[in-house]
C-alpha cells in the first residue's frame, strides 16, 4: 500500500489518497484547537497517543460486532482506513452531565444521567455544529431514518463497550463524540475515539484525563493523554 497525495488536512488528522481506492491514509496530528478553532495549540505526541488509542479501541469494538474504519497500523501516528462516503453528523453519548449539556441545561457538571443520553449535531464550522434531532437530519437529506436509527443504535452500544474498557482502566467515561460513514451500503464508525473526542475522569480522584486540560489551561496535558493510553493498553492486556 503507497500513500499518496493529501487528500483533506482537518484540525487533527490529514488523510491522503492511496494505491487502492477503497482505502485513505490517516496521520494523527499533533495540533489540537477548541471552541471552533477559536483556540489553537499543541500537544506533544498527541498524534501518536490518538492513533494508538483510536486503534484499541477500534479492534474493541470489531471484537463486539461494531464495523469501524480500521484496517491497520502504518506508523506510531499513522493508520490504513476504509474510505467512507461520511454521514455529517456527529453523535454524542453522554453518562454524565458536563460541557456543553451541563451549561445548556443549568445542571450541574459531574450530575450522573439516569440513563445514557445521545445527542446529533450537524457537522458544519461555518455554523459551529448545531444541535439537530432526527427530523433535521431526514429533511435536510443528510442521512435517512434507518441510518439515523443506526448510528443511534451503534452510538450506544460504543458506549457499553467503552465503559467497560474504561472501567477496568479506572477511568469514569463522562461522554463522547464519534461519526460514521457508509461503505458497501453499509453504516461504519469512522473518525477517532481518543481523549480528543471522550472526556475521561479518573474514577478515584475526578482529574479530567482529557483535551479539557486543553481548552480550560489545567496543564499537564501531556501526561493525561499519557496516561490515558497507558492504562487502557493495561486494561486490554487482561480481557
Ligand atoms: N466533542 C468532539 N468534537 C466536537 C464537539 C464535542 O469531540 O466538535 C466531544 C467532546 O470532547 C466531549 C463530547 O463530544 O467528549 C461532548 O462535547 P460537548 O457537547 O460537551 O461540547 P464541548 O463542551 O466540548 O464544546
Amino acid at each position: 500500500m503507497e500513500k499518496l497525495e493529501l487528500l483533506y488536512e482537518g484540525k487533527a488528522k490529514k488523510v491522503f489518497l492511496t494505491d487502492e481506492p477503497a482505502y485513505y491514509w490517516v496521520v494523527y496530528k499533533d495540533d489540537a484547537t477548541a471552541f471552533n478553532g477559536e483556540k489553537r495549540g499543541q500537544i506533544l505526541d498527541k498524534g501518536v497517543v490518538n492513533n494508538q488509542l483510536s486503534a484499541l479501541f477500534f479492534q474493541a469494538m470489531e471484537k463486539a460486532g461494531i464495523p469501524t474504519h480500521f484496517v491497520k497500523i502504518m506508523d506510531e501516528r499513522e493508520m490504513l482506513v476504509k474510505r467512507l462516503e461520511m454521514i455529517p453528523l456527529e453523535v454524542v453519548v453522554r453518562n454524565v452531565a458536563a460541557g456543553s449539556l451541563a451549561k445548556r441545561l443549568g445542571v450541574e457538571e459531574g450530575y450522573r444521567l439516569p440513563h445514557p443520553v445521545i445527542e446529533l449535531y450537524y457537522k458544519n464550522d461555518a455554523l459551529g455544529d448545531p444541535l439537530v434531532n432526527e427530523s433535521h437530519v431526514s429533511a435536510m437529506g443528510w442521512a435517512d431514518a434507518e441510518m439515523v436509527n443506526t448510528v443511534q443504535t451503534l452510538g450506544l452500544a460504543v458506549n457499553e463497550v467503552l465503559q467497560g474498557i474504561m472501567e477496568k482502566a479506572g477511568i469514569d467515561l463522562i461522554d463522547f463524540k464519534l461519526e460514521f460513514g457508509v461503505a458497501d451500503g453499509r453504516v461504519i464508525l469512522g473518525d477517532e475515539i481518543s481523549p480528543d473526542t471522550c472526556r475521561f475522569w479518573d474514577k478515584e480522584t475526578q482529574e479530567k484525563l482529557d483535551k479539557d486540560r486543553f481548552r480550560r489551561d489545567l496543564g499537564r496535558v501531556e501526561e493525561a493523554y499519557l496516561e490515558v493510553y497507558r492504562r487502557v493498553k493495561e486494561a486490554l492486556l487482561n480481557v
